[in-house]
């Protein structure tokens, strides 16, 4: 009989168990994408994530067609879709690549405990991570709360599996079940297609993914450690998006990292820097498993009376990047442009929505979920909660990254801010990430023009400092 091959955030065909295993069973393969956005509880994609998906969707149907098969395209909830095409397929068999938010975790338990029940098997497998979230536990037997001893658990548990080789064939059947046209899908913008800067950045789709890896290994891994945090030298490997749609899995990454190590020994320690990077995103997914309240809820409950402010003027200033603070309005502008931004500058503009402006941090969480291409709901929330000082490991609240001294510590030539903010792009280092300080003829040399051609800052560091000191300290005690 057939086997209906379900692929959802595990968007290609190297290292992916539950394609092998729809081949190991025998009959034909039939693959399928179904959009389901009233799947994904509050989290439906966000408009980046949209645009990945068409094209990364285009990507693997070429790389299917290549193997004598195709991908089958279906929209609506996915139980009903997946009955229908039992139907239409004779299929004996669904499997599928696990997802790990909880609204996909109660809509696949339920749709497996329903196949089974009539008779068809059904199995869900792991190509999204290196670890279950499941299987790793501290010593009292309960999920970790902090980063480094869940990571020393990883690595003493060890046993990371050799990934396994795309197929050259898949099985086709006789006659392919209807599919929905891609384009008639419309997840691409229209009017205004903002999508421009998105398609001059990336290259969605597994082949994308490769090279992404191999460009890094060739030229970012020998300086990742040091250069990682530099948000002016692109130092690092900006696999995010095609690790979070799964056009690459995080066992090829290791062993691609494993091998460029064993093959020159000095590498190793910037190869250990970068899988602990992934053991950050192992981490995010434990805890969203442990915690599936992440991405609404303070993991401490403390701030729970958090006085939040409520000021969209404020929040519209931060979100396109004219809050008058160089580096956070560069990576503002980044991520808006190319729907990525630097981890550094993530961490600086948070800060800075959070702290400086005391908005919710589910303000940031809303606003990153539609623009990043690597949109993803564990990393995401974690992240945020981490730098809200709510989270699990979190840096504390009262630590308040000062805007200008990131930006100069971490940008220290202003290159990644004259890239991003062109309008400042000819003042002088010294002055280029406190633009309000310079003198008026060094601005007036530079063509700037505070409150006209880039704002003065909306609010003054020392002062937001304070008061979010003040309301960090008037909550309760744990
Ligand atoms: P590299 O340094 O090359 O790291 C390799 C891989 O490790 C990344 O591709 C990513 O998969 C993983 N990784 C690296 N850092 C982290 C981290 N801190 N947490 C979890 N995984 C990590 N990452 C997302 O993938 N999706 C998100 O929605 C997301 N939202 C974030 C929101 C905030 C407020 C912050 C501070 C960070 C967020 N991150 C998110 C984490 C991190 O910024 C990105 O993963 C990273 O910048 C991706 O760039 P890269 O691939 O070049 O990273």
């Amino acid at each position: 009989d057939a086997t209906l091959l379900w692929f959802r955030q595990d968007l290609r065909l190297d290292d992916n168990p539950a394609l092998a295993a729809a081949i190991a069973r025998g009959g034909s393969v039939v693959p399928v994408f179904i959009l389901d956005p009233g799947g994904e509880g509050d989290w439906p994609p966000g408009g980046a994530s949209r645009w990945w998906l068409h094209h990364s969707l285009a990507a693997l149907a070429t790389a299917l067609a290549a193997r004598g098969s195709r991908l089958v395209l279906r929209r609506g909830p996915a139980a009903k879709v997946l009955d229908a095409l039992i139907r239409e397929a004779g299929a004996g068999a669904v499997l599928w690549n696990r997802r790990y938010e909880p609204a996909a975790i109660a809509r696949d338990s339920a749709i497996k405990q329903d196949l089974k029940r009539r008779g068809i098997a059904a199995e869900s497998l792991n190509a999204a991570l290196l670890f279950e979230p499941w299987e790793i536990r501290s010593r009292s037997d309960a999920p970790f709360k902090v980063f480094t001893p869940f990571w020393r658990a990883c690595l003493e548990r060890g046993g990371i599996a050799e990934p396994l080789d795309a197929p050259k064939r898949i099985p086709a059947p006789d006659a392919w079940p209807e599919g929905d046209d891609l384009d008639g899908w419309r997840l691409l913008p229209t009017k205004p297609d903002w999508a421009g800067g998105l398609r001059a950045a990336w290259t969605p789709g597994e082949a994308g993914a490769r090279e992404r890896l191999s460009s890094f290994l060739d030229s970012g891994l020998a300086g990742y450690a040091a250069r990682r945090d530099r948000p002016d030298l692109d130092g690092t490997s900006s696999l995010s998006p095609h690790l979070h749609w799964g056009e690459i899995g995080p066992r090829r990454s290791w062993q691609a990292l494993e091998h460029a190590a064993a093959e020159t020994p000095a590498l190793r320690s910037a190869a250990s820097a970068y899988q602990r990077q992934l053991g950050w995103r192992e981490f995010s997914t434990h805890l969203l498993h442990a915690r599936p309240e992440l991405p609404a809820d303070p993991l401490d409950a403390r701030f729970a009376a958090f006085p939040w402010e409520s000021d969209p003027k404020a929040l519209r200033a931060w979100q396109r990047g004219l809050t008058g603070y160089p580096v956070v309005d560069a990576g503002m502008r980044q991520l808006w442009r190319t729907g990525w931004m630097h981890n550094r500058v993530r961490m600086v503009a948070a800060s800075f929505l959070i702290k400086h402006l005391r908005l919710h941090w589910r303000e940031g969480e809303a606003w990153f979920w539609d623009t990043l291409v690597d949109a993803d709901l564990a990393n995401n929330a974690a992240s945020w909660q981490w730098v809200a000082g709510s989270g699990a490991d979190a840096a504390p609240y009262f630590r308040i990254f000062n805007p200008v001294l990131q930006g100069e510590k971490f940008d220290p030539d202003g290159t990644y801010v004259r890239r991003h903010v062109p309008e400042l792009a000819r003042l002088p280092a010294k002055w280029i990430h406190r633009p309000w300080a310079a003198p008026d003829a060094v601005l007036a040399d530079a063509g700037v023009t505070l409150g006209k051609t880039y704002p003065r800052p909306i609010v003054d560091h020392a002062a937001a400092r304070r008061l979010a000191l003040a309301a960090f300290q008037a909550l309760p005690r744990a």
